[in-house]
């Protein structure tokens, strides 16, 4: 009951707070589904955490269209204060208010895009806490896929010592094995995986592409996210022209 309770409480302060999707999940499910090195595992970081929540919110398909722009940039920039801001409350809420240990594994831990040429692992995988949470499962791309928005949105995780009931995990691979993210990386990052399925991916590939957006002063590329064709998200556009060609160089040209 208590475990039903925490968890019906810290989902209704994360919908307060913005969130669109919470899920939650034990961190005992790193060490059931291995895909990481133990190092990673939150468990192995904070030995008192028990339970992960998860909170996600989208990226606005017509605003992705534009990348790379500035208008892209201030999206996902913004996408990661938002989202920070709403892990420090949440945080705050479990830790002062419902008397329990927890902390926020901040949404982009890196100083500067270079460091991932040497290190392209993130200290947390937001993408593997939403996966083990239920979330969404692991497209092509490796990027998170979700019902809702598809890969077009961003998350960040709080630990904590509270009971909480568990979501369960998607058992449905949503990811179509379409290929367009492979096709539209614009610096070739994906090459299709031995055994089919997930890509192999040429990390380094897609940083130093990063990293020459962000000498023209706009960034990040999100292009395998904008194109993948799953997600509620975007019905509204009845397969319309998210943004004109015009459009698109324009928001590419003016501000950066
Ligand atoms: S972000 Fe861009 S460069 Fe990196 S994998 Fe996706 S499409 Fe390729
Ligand atoms: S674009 Fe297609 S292959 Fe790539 S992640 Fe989306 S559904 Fe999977």
């Amino acid at each position: 009951m208590k475990e039903r309770e925490n968890k019906r409480r810290i989902a209704e302060k994360a919908h307060a707070l913005g969130a669109n999707l919470v899920r939650c999940c034990p961190v005992s499910r790193w060490a059931e589904y291995p895909m990481q090195d133990a190092a990673f595992w939150p468990q192995n970081i904070w030995p008192w955490a028990e339970n992960v929540v998860v909170i996600g919110i989208p990226l606005f398909a017509p605003m992705m269209a534009t990348t790379p722009s500035v208008v892209y940039q201030e999206l996902y920039d913004t996408s990661n204060r938002v989202l920070d801001d709403m892990a420090y409350h949440l945080t705050n809420y479990i830790a002062t208010s419902l008397g329990y240990r927890a902390l926020y594994f901040p949404r982009d831990c890196y100083d500067g895009i270079e460091v991932l040429l040497d290190r392209p692992e993130a200290a947390f995988s937001h993408v593997l806490a939403a996966y083990y949470a239920g979330m969404g499962t692991i497209g092509d791309s490796h990027n998170l896929i979700t019902r809702e928005f598809g890969p077009r949105l961003r998350m960040v995780s709080i630990l904590t010592d509270a009971p909480l009931a568990a979501d369960d995990m998607l058992a449905e691979q949503l990811c179509v094995h379409c290929g367009k993210c492979r096709r539209e990386c614009p610096s070739g990052c994906f090459a299709p995986g031995a055994a089919g399925g997930v890509y192999e991916m040429d990390k380094n590939a897609c940083t130093r592409y990063h990293i020459q957006l962000k000498r023209a002063h706009h960034w990040p590329c999100g292009r395998c996210a904008l194109v993948c064709p799953v997600g509620e998200d975007l019905a509204p556009y009845c397969g319309q022209p998210l943004v004109t060609e015009a459009g698109a160089r324009h928001c590419g040209t003016y501000g950066s």
